[in-house]
């Protein structure tokens, strides 16, 4: 039997070991941290659960073929929900917008709250939908960089779609056309920030994020977002894969176009097959220090970080959802703060996830566990120190005064993720949480491929290669490495 080694238990890693060992591989997984997951993991404390990343789940069914494709029942191992209401949106002078998870509910209440026309609302929906359906093939489903996937006849159809793609306006010019209320605009803008980027450098393409959310829905795991972790690591478990927790690989060892293994303390793992999880940059600089690294893919612009307050709170706030968001007043500064002066917004917009409010056993009794998050720009060595403490201030002033009560009074548990934590934790690359920005139109095509140019037998997922970043995109790099792979015979 073949053996195939993965570095890194993250979400990619995990379905690259499971895609891997259904094809017959032999497979071991080494993880650094002692636990799986990567970003996708939890922590308690002082009787509060808290998902310690991603809070937003998405296409769940790619969880779920990965159980189909094992010939198990997903709902043995794994069960959701579909949200009724995206998010809570506030701004400071318009109240709160409670956005329906259903396009004829979306379409009549935006249409009320925010005075458009429901026929603008309708248009927008089905271009961002027809966005999806033509690009989703290419774009998510096969290897950018192999000839063969641009000859079938869905990205053919695709390639003949790109006048209507959007792929040439920012998108926020497509939202500003789209609509004359600029918190509905701003609202559509905000989904730059699901992979990282600025909704005034994104192309209008990413405009089909909403079709996601609108149209295929938002879900909660039964258990929290850790659950998907757990489900893929015991699945993986099941099959036989083999995981070396608290086990940090140092080097991928090579002879000539192959690599031979890895290199993890004094041991050596021998391997036919290689697949890194590990963000690509710092892969390319620790692993293979000696391989001339493919430069201008690495310095592509970083997607942004994050700054996360996670607060044990001591009341309940019926005004507030799983999902809800604090606008900001100027979003164009917010991100020009981000992306071109690379330090914290002086006036962030802020996220809120609370799981309590699904799963009331994740904070004690009269209490909420919140997921405070505001985005960072990538860590190129700003002062996080004083950066943090700032940002804390004026997060709790605006929350404050936005619900009416002083937050800090009602802290009773307290820690912080940052750019530099989130960096050390997971190796990401200047702590971005997306791997590279979509800033330019190019940047779906600038992303590394998920194979290696120099050596036959070295495949890379996860957030920081193609497609990119978030949990739908890096199940999906693990199912495109996997179809790279031949099966073991
Ligand atoms: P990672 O999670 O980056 O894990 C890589 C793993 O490799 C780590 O466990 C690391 O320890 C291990 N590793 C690295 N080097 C070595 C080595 N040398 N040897 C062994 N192991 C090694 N996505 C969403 O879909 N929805 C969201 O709402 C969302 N919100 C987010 C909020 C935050 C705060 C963060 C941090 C991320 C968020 N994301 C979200 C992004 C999402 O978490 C990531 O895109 C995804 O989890 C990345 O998975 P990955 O497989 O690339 O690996």
């Amino acid at each position: 039997m073949k053996t195939a080694l993965v570095i890194g238990a993250g979400v990619a890693g995990l379905a690259a070991s499971i895609r891997l060992r259904l094809k017959g591989y032999a497979v071991k997984v080494f993880e650094a941290n002692p636990f799986p997951g990567g970003k996708l993991h939890a922590f308690s404390n002082n009787g509060f659960r808290f998902d310690a990343g991603p809070s937003l789940f998405t296409l769940p069914h790619y969880v779920d073929d990965l159980f189909i494709a094992a010939g198990k029942n997903p709902r043995d191992y794994f069960n959701y929900s579909r949200k009724e209401v995206v998010c809570h949106y506030f701004w400071p002078d318009a109240g709160v917008y409670a956005m329906p998870a259903n396009r004829d509910e979306f379409i009549k209440t935006a249409s009320a709250f925010f005075n458009e026309n429901t026929a603008d609302l309708e248009n927008y929906l089905n271009r961002n939908a027809f966005k999806y359906e033509r690009t989703a093939p290419l774009f998510v489903e096969r290897s950018l960089h192999k000839l063969n996937s641009f000859t079938n006849t869905e990205t053919l159809q695709g390639i003949a779609a790109i006048p209507k793609l959007d792929l040439f306006s920012t998108l926020n010019d497509v939202n500003s056309m789209a609509f004359t209320n600029p918190k509905l605009v701003q609202l559509f803008n905000r989904y730059a920030t699901y992979n990282g980027s600025s909704p005034y450098k994104t192309p209008g393409i990413m405009s089909m994020i909403p079709h996601l959310e609108m149209d295929l829905g938002t879900y909660f795991p039964e258990g929290g977002m850790v659950a998907i972790t757990e489900a893929l690591f015991n699945l993986a478990k099941e099959l036989g894969v083999t995981f070396y927790l608290n086990t940090p690989v140092e080097r991928i060892l090579y002879e000539g176009k192959s690599v031979k293994g890895v290199l993890s303390g004094d041991a050596v793992y021998p391997a036919d097959v290689v697949i890194c999880n590990r963000d690509v940059f710092s892969a390319y600089k620790t692993l293979l220090p000696d391989v001339p690294a493919p430069e201008k893919i690495l310095k592509q612009e970083r997607s942004t970080s994050g700054i996360i307050f996670y607060w044990g709170i001591a009341r309940l706030f019926p005004e507030l959802n799983l999902h809800n968001i604090f606008f900001s007043k100027d979003y164009k500064q917010e991100f020009a703060e981000l992306f071109d002066q690379k330090t914290m917004p002086s006036d962030p917009t802020i996220y809120i996830n609370i799981t309590s409010k699904e799963e009331p056993k994740d904070a004690p009794s009269g209490c909420e566990n919140w997921f405070v998050m505001v985005n960072a720009p990538a860590n190129t060595g700003q002062d996080w120190d004083r950066l943090i403490l700032q940002t804390r201030d004026t997060v709790l002033q605006k929350l404050s005064k936005q619900l009416n009560t002083n937050i800090e009074a009602l802290i009773q548990y307290e820690s912080v993720l940052e750019p530099r934590s989130i960096e050390m934790k997971t190796a990401s690359y200047q702590g971005s949480l997306y791997g590279t920005a979509s800033n330019s139109r190019y940047a779906a095509f600038l992303r590394h491929p998920n194979f290696s140019n120099q050596f036959s037998n070295l495949f890379f997922c996860g957030g920081s290669v193609h497609p990119g970043g978030g949990i739908p995109l890096c199940l999906q790099s693990a199912r495109i490495v996997s179809n790279l792979i031949p099966s073991c015979s």
